[in-house]
């Protein structure tokens, strides 16, 4: 490894890990060693390869890591690549308190990478494969992206301190026109585009698609799916490279879930299925009935696991940012169902009411492992409101946001699979009579949760009553889901499976909690600076000059309605913000200390003040001439590039 990295020009090498951050960490050593004489030679050992040793006080540990026991570990990593970054090579890693404890994003993901593969194998055997030996999850997250000019974005405070921004009027134009999806590539994107893919080859990331998306400067780039844990590792890599490739094109790429308020958000769809290390998935329906008895019952299984554990999954994705997405009409509902399509919902439809299947001919379909004909399966999905979608031969789960490590959805996805799958093999390795027990639990399983699949709009309102008349979990923001990530039948899953213990569960709740105060904090503060230097001084700036104006037009008895009309209505404006922003202010200083008080309060208190900060100062945008108007606006940051 080190013969490969230096003749490929590194110098120095680091352990690459995924702390609780969500994003990637990196300490460079150098390869160099005295060798006597005043010479250097280049070395590198098995030590350093294989463990690291770092002081990791700093990285959140949600109280697993006492701070008198500051060391953190890093174990490479074998079955990830490692890279070569800006003259390092980069070994990916696992990192963990001196106890062993995960304190990162990696060891769960292999972990339940490991359980899932578990479980599926004693069910393949059941259907007399002999010949796999590991089932693999396998991922292929799209990611949705906005540039914006560099020069811009750095006029804007609030992009800059929180990845989004706070204030803005609604621009002339925005995406009504529909005309940027898949609309022809601009020259400077398409420059951004190019470098950016081969940049990644050059790390042996497999980008593969990229278009634009529904917002005007929005775009996605989707790569070629892989393991779980590689898919993973590139995915965090991709992230960071599409912000160095961005400012090489003086432009900045915004990964927040909403940049812009309304304009589409941007978000990080998970392609999730299974597949054996003989390379077949396991969601492929197949050609001989045996094969498809097989994957209707991983199909039930997703089907039975995604409603027991809607609402983990659900908090899977609860972060401030994706509250903006979820539910607002252009991103899945905050309810989870799954969208199977009119093939596969009528064929599990059938076995729910035990009738004939129309495709495969008037007979009452019987799954076993010899009978039940080919399923034809339409795998072109039309309904992009559903938050799980069946498409083809693997599930897309289009909640997680744009900037999220996907590690969490996944280790979710692995361990809620592992836990129906080993129900299952419980039950059917007991059998006698294979066939009819076989039959009996599928239907049975989609009967029970059948409750959980929906093909319809999932952004019509009536969806989301009658999604509660089915008793389907409806969790509008992080404050609601949040506190489920911590409830004890979910903690017990991941327990039972060890994927987590129940320290290192408490330890990740605590970080998310954290984080919520944290990010709305960041934000009600940018706020409070902006509206204080920024807004504030402007306007009142702008209804001095309109007041001079009708003062001197006056005097030569010169019509001056405009000047006067709009300085008193600047006025008037200008009063009422800076209310608001005091009230912001005066709210804020009352914050309560404890985690979970603080984030009801933020939720409760801070976002709605800011909301009503927002939507005075917007107004005043509005009447206020450009010139005065001390940063970007959303036509100029939407319309740059
Ligand atoms: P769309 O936008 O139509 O959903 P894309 O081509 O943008 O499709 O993205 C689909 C993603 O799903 C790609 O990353 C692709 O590699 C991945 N994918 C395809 N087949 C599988 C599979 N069996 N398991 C997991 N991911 C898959
Ligand atoms: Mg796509």
């Amino acid at each position: 490894m080190k013969n490969w990295a230096v003749e490929n020009g590194a110098t120095h090498y680091t352990h690459w890990f995924q702390p609780m951050t969500g994003v990637t960490a990196e300490k460079h050593d150098s390869f160099i060693s005295p060798a006597g004489g005043g010479k250097i030679i280049m070395e590198f050992s098995g030590k350093e390869l294989v463990r690291g040793e770092s002081d990791a006080s700093s990285f959140p540990s949600g109280g697993l890591r006492a701070t008198f026991e500051a060391r953190g570990y890093t174990a490479w990593d074998p079955t990830s690549y490692a890279f070569i970054k800006e003259g390092s090579l980069c070994i990916p890693t696992i990192f963990c308190s001196y106890s062993g404890h995960a304190l990162d994003k990696k060891m769960p993901l292999l972990r339940s990478m490991d359980e899932v593969s578990r479980q599926a194998v004693r069910l393949l055997r059941l259907f007399g494969d002999t010949a796999t030996k590991r089932v693999i999850p396998q991922v292929g997250p799209e990611q949705e992206y906005f540039l914006v000019d560099k020069k811009l974005y750095n006029q804007r405070k609030d992009l800059r301190m929180t990845g989004r921004t706070l204030f803005g009027a609604k621009p002339v134009r925005s995406q009504e026109l529909d005309d940027h999806y898949y609309g022809a590539i601009k020259p400077r994107v398409a420059a951004y585009m190019r470098d950016l893919d081969e940049s990644l080859w050059a790390l042996g990331v497999l980008s593969k698609t990229k278009h634009n998306e529904v917002a005007p400067s929005q775009h996605e780039i989707a790569p070629i799916y892989s393991d779980a844990n590689t898919a993973c590792d590139h995915n965090q890599l991709t992230m960071e490279i599409m912000k160095k490739v961005a400012d090489r094109h003086d432009l900045v790429c915004l990964l927040h879930e909403k940049p812009f308020a309304g304009v589409n958000g941007s978000g990080k769809h998970d392609n999730w299925s299974l597949s054996t290390d003989t390379g077949r998935n396991l969601f492929n329906s197949g050609s001989t009935p045996s094969q498809n008895a097989q994957f209707l019952l991983f199909l039930a299984a997703f089907i039975k696991g995604v409603d027991d554990y809607q609402d983990f999954l659900r908090a899977t994705v609860a972060f401030p940012g994706n509250d903006h997405r979820l539910g607002a009409q252009e991103a899945p509902p905050a309810v989870i169902s799954i969208f199977l399509g009119d093939d596969l919902g009528n064929l599990v439809t059938s076995i729910i009411n035990g009738t004939e299947y129309e495709e495969i001919g008037k007979r009452t379909l019987q799954i076993g492992v010899d009978s039940i004909p080919a399923i034809p399966l339409d795998n072109t999905d039309r309904n992009r409101t559903s938050p799980i979608a069946f498409t083809g031969n693997k599930f897309e789960f289009r909640m997680p946001g744009a900037s999220q490590s996907v590690s969490g959805p996944n280790i979710a996805l692995n361990t809620i699979m592992a836990e129906e799958l080993q129900q299952f093999a419980d039950i059917l390795e007991e059998s006698v009579d294979f066939q009819a027990d076989l039959h009996r639990l599928i239907k049975r399983t989609f009967t029970e949760h059948q409750r959980i699949i929906f093909n319809g709009n999932g952004y019509d309102d009536a969806w989301i009553a009658e999604a509660e008349a089915r008793g389907l979990a409806n969790l509008v923001s992080t404050v609601d889901a949040l506190p489920l990530y911590a409830a004890p039948k979910n903690v017990d899953l991941f327990v039972r499976h060890g994927i987590y213990t129940q320290e290192e569960m408490a330890a990740r709740a605590e970080i998310h909690f954290e984080n919520y105060s944290r990010i709305v904090s960041i934000e009600a503060n940018t706020m409070i600076d902006m509206l204080r230097h920024e807004i504030l001084p402007a306007v009142s700036d702008y209804a001095d000059q309109l007041c001079q104006r009708a003062f001197h037009k006056e005097a030569m008895h010169i019509p001056c309605e405009y000047d006067r009309s709009t300085a008193k209505e600047l006025g008037r404006l200008t009063d009422a913000l800076m209310a608001a922003c005091s009230k912001l202010e005066a709210d804020m200083a009352q914050k309560p200390a404890d985690t979970i008080s603080a984030m009801a309060y933020c939720h409760d208190v801070i976002i709605p003040d800011m909301t009503q900060a927002r939507r005075i100062a917007d107004e005043l945008e509005t009447i206020t001439a450009r010139k005065y108007w001390p940063f970007p606006t959303y036509s100029e940051l939407l319309f740059s590039v």
